[in-house]
């Protein structure tokens, strides 16, 4: 089940620039940089209130990143819910006939598991999954 909106997916050209205008914009610094080789991906992670805010830069050309800036330009890339049991709900929306795009969780950013559905079953929006790993199960 979903419990809450987790983080807001930005992508970005430019992480310096984008980190400057998005500390302008939320006015608070950001808090951790990551890379995510698997995804191609730097990122970047704001706090605002109870919702962080990822800025998503390519690290090379073939990075998804990079694809989607080249189809539709910056701006908003993904909503990320965070789950009670990621697996379940995987089983849950495939149960559902919502089309996934991962079907087993992999590592993210933010010492995440994540698995996204497709934006075709959701509105259009790129929907990811995330659980806080635990150290109790793996
Ligand atoms: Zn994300």
């Amino acid at each position: 089940m979903p419990k809450k909106l987790e983080h807001i997916g930005i992508a970005v050209k430019d992480l310096e620039q984008a980190e400057a205008l998005f500390s302008r914009l939320l006015q608070t610094k950001p808090y951790k940089r990551e890379v995510v080789e698997s995804e191609g991906v730097t990122t970047s992670f704001f706090l605002l209130g109870d919702v962080k805010f990822e800025l998503l830069a390519a690290t090379n050309p073939e990075s998804p990143i990079a694809k989607f800036i080249e189809k539709r330009g910056e701006g908003i890339h993904h909503l990320a819910f965070e789950s009670e049991n990621i697996e379940q709900e995987l089983s849950e929306r495939k149960a559902q006939d919502i089309q996934l795009i991962h079907e087993t969780p992999k590592d993210g950013a933010d010492n995440k598991r994540i698995a996204f559905l497709h934006p075709k079953s959701t509105g259009g929006v790129l929907w990811e999954l995330c659980e806080e790993k635990k150290t109790d199960k793996k």
